[in-house]
């Protein structure tokens, strides 16, 4: 364990040792069944950070024999609902315990600021535990009445193994989404990480042991999507599957849950979200919120605000200032105070973003600033914008998942409704206007799981976020995603003296 001694104003740097490194299964840090292993590494360099237990079709079977076992004879489902609460709340407490060697981690890992992981992040995460350990003695069922002389109980159960597939671009923040409900409602989990970034899971999930839960509760395996990852939604004795990821990858695995046993799917996926900049803004602020709706986390976001519409009335002025703005973004190594912009997570995302990059200027799109790689080493990219795109330009309509805005015009309100729907995608919207009416219609007339008005990306355990159309299936966090993680059981019992 590496020492967090003044980290609050220094962040602790790499390199440092990585002790967990291995697969976790049925409570113990073990090799994978094959001995292999792959390399996760930094962003900022393309170097090997640690060598990586790899697993696949083999260990998945060994995690959810184990996750099995400790949901039909383990004590965690049978415990006492306080008891699984009190657990989850030591977690929190050792999650803030450890804050800045879980942010050191994964901002080594992922590329992302530090001060965004230690400040924001893994205390989100914590706070989502506190969140979900409050359900966990509050989740019960009902007594309905029903015709003839029947006494009738719904009970709410656990649904069983959970299988959760996560994504890379905030790997503390997923696992916290996707366990938090799955173990606050009494089920086991089996985590397949990201490849990109298998660290913060494994040391995180070693504190919830030390918080106290029963071994075989959480299982870890870190390996590839094709492997693993698919030898998780294809499981027979898997009850459950929840996925965050890309559009494609999803459809993968809905289908893959059908052929098998038809465990029940939730999908978090992709998404290409406008934000809808009205003429009676703030352009200063409008331009400050549409910056950071785009250009956080690297714009890898799933529900970055991808298409910057702006009111024809101030376009012009809004332009220059984004471009002003980008142009003053800091950009350089995560672990550095004052950086806003670190490295993409790896070579694939990055030339990715290169190559629509490329798309927006061969459309003739306007490149205002940026459209270049930062330096020579790693994976950094400059902040880009682009002016006068058009919808059916590429860039307007698939998730380039980097730093780069597209900004669009418009100059009527039905226009830009329409023109705002007219995606695959579903997800999220950000709304920017001073007039009441103008935003109520907006917010109800957008197809999309979350509209943020005048503010975007504020996030809360309590507030549940999911997609419309192809940006997904269910909601997560929230009230919402206790539904998730339960089953339905209906108890009929015929009542023998129906006047009392
Ligand atoms: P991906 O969807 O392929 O990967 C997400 C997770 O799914 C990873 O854990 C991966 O190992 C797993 N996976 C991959 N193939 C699988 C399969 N056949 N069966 C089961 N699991 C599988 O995403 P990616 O390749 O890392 O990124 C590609 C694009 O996806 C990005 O450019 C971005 O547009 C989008 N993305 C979206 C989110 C989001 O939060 N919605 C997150 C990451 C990436």
């Amino acid at each position: 364990r590496f020492s967090t001694a003044a980290a609050a104003e220094e962040p602790i740097s790499p390199p440092f040792q990585v002790q967990d490194k291995q697969l976790l299964i049925g409570g113990k840090f073990v090799d994978s069944a094959s001995g292999k292993t792959f390399s996760t590494l930094d962003p900022r360099t393309g170097e090997v950070i640690a060598h990586v237990s790899e697993g696949d079709a083999e260990d998945i079977n060994r995690a959810v024999s184990a996750a099995r076992k400790a949901f039909d004879e383990g004590p965690w489902p049978r415990m006492t609902a306080y008891e699984r609460s009190r657990i989850l709340l030591r977690f929190a407490d050792l999650i803030e315990k450890h804050n800045d060697e879980l942010a050191a981690l994964e901002t080594w890992d992922n590329g992302k600021p530090y001060a965004q992981a230690a400040n924001i992040e893994v205390p989100m995460v914590a706070r989502l535990m506190r969140y979900y350990a409050g359900w966990a003695d509050k989740i019960h069922g009902l007594v309905v009445p029903a015709d003839g002389p029947h006494h009738v109980q719904v009970l709410h159960e656990p649904i069983g193994v959970a299988g959760q597939i996560i994504p890379w671009n905030f790997p503390l923040l997923m696992f916290a989404w996707k366990v938090g409900p799955a173990l606050a409602c009494g089920n086991t989990v089996v985590l397949k990480t990201a490849e990109q970034t298998p660290l913060s899971a494994l040391y995180i999930s070693k504190l919830l042991h030390e918080a106290g839960l029963p071994d075989g509760v959480i299982n870890v395996v870190s390996g590839f999507g094709p492997t693993a990852g698919a030898a998780l939604a294809s499981h027979m004795d898997v009850d459950k599957i929840a996925f965050t990821g890309s559009t494609d990858t999803g459809k993968i695995v809905l289908e893959l849950a059908a052929r098998s046993n038809l465990k029940s799917v939730t999908l978090e996926l992709g998404g290409k979200s406008p934000f809808i900049i009205m003429d009676d803004a703030d352009v200063d602020h409008a331009v400050e919120l549409a910056h950071f709706a785009l250009f956080f986390n690297q714009g890898q976001c799933c529900c970055a605000g991808s298409r910057t519409f702006v009111h024809e009335r101030i376009y012009d002025e809004f332009v220059e200032k984004a471009k002003a703005r980008a142009m003053k973004r800091v950009v350089g190594d995560p672990f550095k105070n004052g950086v806003e912009q670190g490295p993409q997570i790896d070579d694939d995302q990055f030339n990715k973003i290169l190559r629509y990059i490329k798309y927006g200027v061969e459309s003739g799109a306007n490149l205002v600033t940026g459209g270049d790689r930062l330096g020579d080493k790693g994976y950094y990219i400059q902040p880009t914008i682009f002016s006068d795109v058009k919808d059916n330009m590429k860039i307007a309509q698939e998730e380039i998942f980097g730093p780069v805005q597209s900004i669009l015009k418009f100059n009527d309100l039905n226009e830009v409704i329409k023109r705002a729907n007219a995606s695959q995608y579903g997800l999220a919207a950000g709304v920017f206007t001073n007039n009441l009416n103008t935003a109520n219609t907006l917010t109800r007339a957008l197809r999309v799981g979350t509209v943020w008005v005048n503010c975007f990306d504020v996030f809360d355990a309590a507030i549940p976020f999911g997609g419309y159309k192809q940006s997904g299936i269910g909601r997560e966090k929230g009230i919402d995603s206790l539904k998730n993680y339960l089953q339905v059981k209906a108890v009929v019992t015929p009542l023998k003296n129906a006047a009392w």
